[in-house]
């Protein structure tokens, strides 16, 4: 009987029947015919620090934390192949060894890379892509129970845009190949200023650096700015704001924060121009409602537009605004109160956060949703890699 599991900030518990940690691919392969064979149902585990109940199993848990390789780097066209098991963090540090570099990490670098791409996890900067841009190939153990390798040079762009953001809902995959950068260097600044100040601003604030994205603390209404440039870029003084933080280094040592405090929270991604007005809407609702019981910080990002069936970001550049609560407070009446805030603005819930949506309210905020269904079935038509919560409450099936 395995143990209870835990997701990392405590907000989710459940007993897998079996939780299964295969050290390699030919391992995996064996036991995931053994599964299939007696029809239980899979669902592969990253760090597991999403909060939604993406993992959420009595069937098999698998988890490829012994998946550690970084295999293929090929210099000249950025590209290398990683085991899923990697850590942002790890694979980041790992791939200087071959001089190259993710182009971009979320608020921290101890998700799985393959946690961080099967959710469409992002960091901020309005040219950027969400971290599942970077898949271009993967090596899957399928619904069949054989592995096969898909690229997307071989199974076209359509594939890979459902395959990039799909939920471990695919098959299980044991290595991933990315589309990277030649190593590079930041400088980050953070700066303090009044929320004023910043919304003022915000437009150039967005243009004119490579990351920006700002937090705002409801109990001072002020906000802290964190600016990334390549040395020597973007905007280097700030009149209205004071300079608090200030490091610099190779970017994966730069972009990620540490984060010792464990939270739980809701974020949505909205059309970027209605950023702003969203912004001026919760922090009106937080300032009335909240702002003795928030004990933390709203957090305002942007990234580009994709392309991928079921990203937060599809066909629309995107800003992103999540809220916060520390772990083990109450957190759902705060989120509850500011959820229609975000549906207003078209918002889309970011599929590894506390959300409410279920169904048509999710599904009709996807324009090729339909496409996405079509294709995951073909990949798993029996739902091996299905749990309740993506089967009825997602997927609506
Ligand atoms: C402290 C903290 C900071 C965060 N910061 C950000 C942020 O800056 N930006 C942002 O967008 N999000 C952020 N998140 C959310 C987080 O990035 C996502 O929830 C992410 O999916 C977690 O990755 P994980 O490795 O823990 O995956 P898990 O939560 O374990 O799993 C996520 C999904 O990936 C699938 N999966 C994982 N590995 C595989 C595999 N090998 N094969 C098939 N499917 C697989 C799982 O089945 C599941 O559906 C943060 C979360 C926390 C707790």
């Amino acid at each position: 009987m395995a143990e209870t599991w835990s997701n990392w900030s405590g907000s989710l518990k459940f007993t897998p029947g079996e939780l299964i940690e295969p050290e390699s691919e030919e391992m995996l392969l064996e036991i995931a015919g053994k599964i299939l064979e007696n029809d239980h149902k899979i669902r592969v585990v990253g760090a597991g620090h999403s909060s939604s109940p993406l993992v959420v199993t009595d069937g098999i848990l698998i988890s490829l934390k012994y998946l550690k390789s970084v295999d293929s780097a090929d210099r000249e066209n950025s590209t290398a192949w990683l085991g899923t098991g990697l850590t942002v963090k790890e694979g980041g540090i790992k791939l200087l060894d071959h001089n190259l570099s993710f182009h971009n990490t979320g608020d921290v670098d101890i998700q799985c890379v393959s946690g961080a791409i099967s959710t469409g996890t992002h960091g901020t900067g309005s040219r950027l892509g969400n971290l599942s841009s970077m898949l271009i190939g993967c090596r899957m153990i399928c619904s069949d129970g054989q592995v096969k390798e898909f690229t997307e040079e071989k199974d076209g762009k359509e594939f890979f845009d459902a395959m990039r953001v799909s939920l471990g809902t695919f098959g299980i995959m044991t290595k991933m190949k990315l589309k990277l950068l030649p190593a590079f260097k930041l400088e980050r600044k953070e700066w303090c200023t009044h929320t004023d100040h910043c919304l003022a601003n915000i437009d150039q604030l967005i243009d004119e650096n490579r990351n920006f994205d700002f937090y705002w603390y409801p109990r001072s209404d002020l906000v802290k700015l964190r600016i990334l440039n390549e040395p020597g870029r973007g905007m280097q003084k700030l009149d209205y704001a004071d300079c608090v933080e200030e490091k610099s280094g190779w970017a994966i040592d730069v972009l990620p924060k540490e984060r010792d405090l464990k939270f739980d929270e809701m974020e949505y991604s909205l059309p970027f121009e209605a950023g702003p007005e969203c912004f001026r809407e919760i922090r009106r609702i937080i300032k009335d409602k909240f702002r003795k019981t928030v004990a933390w910080r709203v957090l305002y990002r942007t990234i580009a537009a994709d392309d991928f069936h079921i990203s937060p970001c599809h066909g629309r550049n995107t800003v992103t605004i999540s809220l916060h609560q520390n772990a083990g407070f109450p957190f759902m009446e705060f989120f509850r109160a500011v959820e229609p805030v975000f549906r207003h603005f078209e918002g889309r819930p970011h599929w590894g956060k506390k959300h409410t949506l279920q169904g048509k309210e999710i599904s009709s905020l996807y324009p090729r949703w339909n496409d996405f269904l079509e294709i995951r079935n073909k990949m798993d038509p029996s739902g091996v890699f299905l749990n309740e919560y993506l089967k009825k409450q997602i997927f609506d099936l």
